[in-house]
């Protein structure tokens, strides 16, 4: 059984709580499934405990990490793939510390939307045509280049 993209068949989890109601061992079924058994675990938890883990481990992420971008203008040539894109900069900050850790997101939308995803000490970020000079300094701030 492989999973697809870390879920799994919807019929699983319904089996799995058939399972348990018939008294099979939680491991056991894990077993049975070949499904790990924390994921056994979580299944079989009442909807409303599955629901309150949902949220403290969304909490727990919220407070630890917080996503933010910052759209910086046109480039000609990916520094990636060599073609014409938009420029963003991405970044998780790590609440705790204060610190960024930054991406480069170049979008391309020739036809369909396709992005090119890479660490920021892959490119300094020349030939960026930036969308206003407001933008490019916030950049240069947040990144600290002079
Ligand atoms: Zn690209």
């Amino acid at each position: 059984m492989t999973p697809l993209s870390g879920r799994w068949p919807r019929s699983y989890p319904i089996r799995a709580r058939r399972l348990r109601d018939a008294g099979i061992p939680y491991v056991e079924i894990a077993t049975r499934l070949e499904v790990p058994f924390g994921t056994v675990v979580f299944w079989l938890l009442s909807p409303e405990a599955r629901a309150r883990k949902r949220q403290s481990d969304r909490e727990r992420n919220a407070v630890t990490q917080k996503p933010g971008h910052l759209y910086l203008g046109l480039i000609e040539q990916c520094a990636s793939c060599g073609e014409r894109g938009y420029v963003y900069l991405r970044w998780q900050l790590q609440v705790k510390s204060g610190r960024r850790a930054f991406n480069w997101d170049v979008s391309h939308r020739s036809g369909h939307e396709r992005h090119c995803f890479f660490a920021l000490r892959l490119w300094s970020g020349s030939r960026i045509n930036f969308a206003s000079p407001i933008r490019e300094q916030e950049f240069r701030e947040l990144v600290g280049v002079a």
